[in-house]
């Protein structure tokens, strides 16, 4: 009998340990990790060199508490990061994980506009379906009603604007002229709110769990930043799980130059090897807030020397390893052979995504994309199949919204050719044993 508890009953196997892309259980089974945990682990378990990083940090420190110390794995780190980012937006804040990192942009969004003299904003828009975290904060602008609804009295439910699912779309509309649709979307709901209540709108740039890596037409980019300067809004960019290279750039952002005003960094940032997050701010955004007395935030363990250490050394192997590039040619690869899985199941609906965060979606008709039937539990069943197999993907089902079950395939950005064919063999076996349970 354990004395864990965790959401629910489910309970899996014991991890022994863990390298590359590869983990085994303590009785020796070996599991592919193809949705990298929770798109995290994006170089690979047990890297040498960021273990070694951090033994060496170890030695001399783990933790200085923010008052009394700085030090110089965050110093560095957040020169790094800091280097990386569009002009301007250079004020790196750490925290231990993406809720952290959400929190601290609303909290940080919101004391700019009183520090500006705009304490009369205080909405932050978001979309649905969404994913931005599990704290109350967080869980007001996450639009996955499931999620927040035994909540609602102890929180204030941010407006939501639809998601840009533009592929469940059945209009005669371009792809540009769709993109501009879904951010009309954002516009009169900034004018239903009224322009000098909203603070702020957040997006994941390519959407994560939540709606299965939707990316959006190039047009709605251009449009939802251009629709926030119009009314003086903040853009917050959620890349906890798009960021740090996954789909081919260090920010997904960069994909179309879009240049938010505060960032939430996660998962790929620490890369699994400690819990690691950060908020980065326009410097007019941070630097306004600190004059006007301070940012009224924290946590405990931000910025500590052990895992800035391995944040640190996990950049460094991304550069060193090529990481972005591999995670665009090798994400082209995956997505190319998922997307030719469409021909042998006609129950895949859509496959979709950019660079190495790819998902696929079942549906019960391709062309209406009528999801499967809830009773199916595809979600769910379809992930023990491949877990049995020995390969580890990632899924939903969002309740209440268009999108049905989907799978996200977001393997490693170290994954090889040949690890793409032992994905691609394994999840063809699985689809074959769903497709005979279920009669599909
Ligand atoms: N934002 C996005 C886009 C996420 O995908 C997640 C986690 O899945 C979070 C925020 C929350 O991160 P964490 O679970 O580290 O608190």
């Amino acid at each position: 009998m354990s004395n864990l508890f965790y959401q629910t009953r489910l309970r899996r196997p014991l991890l022994d340990r863990a390298e590359g892309v590869y983990m085994w259980d303590v009785d020796g089974k070996r599991y592919l990790d193809g949705s990298s945990g929770a798109m995290v682990s994006n170089i690979g378990h047990s890297n040498p060199a960021v273990l070694e990083a951090m033994r060496r940090q170890m030695e001399k420190s783990t933790f200085g508490y923010r008052l009394h110390f700085e030090n110089e794995p965050a110093e560095e780190f957040a020169r790094q990061i800091a280097a990386r980012m569009p002009q301007g937006l250079d004020r790196v804040f750490f925290v231990s994980g993406g809720s952290e990192a959400v929190e601290s942009c609303l909290k940080l969004a919101r004391q700019y506009a009183v520090a500006i003299g705009e304490a009369s904003r205080w909405k932050v828009i978001s979309r649905f379906p969404s994913y931005h975290g599990s704290s109350l904060g967080a869980l007001s602008v996450t639009g996955m009603s499931l999620m927040s609804a035994p909540f609602s009295p102890m929180m204030r439910e941010m407006p939501k604007i639809p998601a840009p699912t533009c592929y469940l779309d059945r209009d005669d509309l371009s792809d540009h002229e769709r993109g501009l649709k879904y951010a009309r979307y954002l516009r009169d709901e900034i004018l239903r709110q009224g322009p000098e209540t909203v603070l702020a709108f957040i997006m994941e740039p390519v959407g994560g769990a939540s709606t299965g890596a939707l990316v959006a037409p190039d047009s709605y980019y251009a449009e939802i930043r251009r629709i926030c300067d119009e009314f003086g809004i903040l853009l917050i960019a959620d890349e906890v799980m798009s960021g740090a290279g996954r789909t081919g750039q260090y920010l997904a952002c960069d994909h179309w130059g879009m240049r938010p005003d505060l960032i939430a960094f996660s998962k790929g940032f620490g890369a699994g090897y400690m819990p690691l997050g950060a908020m980065v701010a326009d410097r007019r955004i941070a630097d306004a807030v600190i004059d006007s007395g301070g940012f009224i935030h924290g946590f405990t363990y931000a910025g500590n020397p052990l895992a800035c250490a391995a944040g640190l050394a996990v950049l460094g192997e991304i550069d060193r390893l090529g990481l972005i590039d591999a995670a665009q040619v090798q994400g082209d690869k995956l997505s190319r052979r998922l997307q030719a899985l469409m021909q042998r199941y006609e129950f895949i609906g859509d496959v979709r995504g950019k660079g190495l965060l790819l998902a696929f979606e079942l549906v019960a008709n391709r062309e209406t994309m009528e999801p499967l039937p809830v009773g199916l539990n595809a979600h769910n069943r379809l992930v023990d199949l491949a877990y049995d197999r020995g390969l580890i993907i990632y899924s939903r089902r969002t309740r209440g919204g268009r999108i049905g079950d989907h799978f996200l395939v977001c393997p490693p950005l170290i994954t090889t050719d040949e690890q793409i064919d032992e994905i691609l063999a394994v999840l063809t076996d699985s689809l074959d044993a769903f497709a005979q349970e279920t009669g599909l």
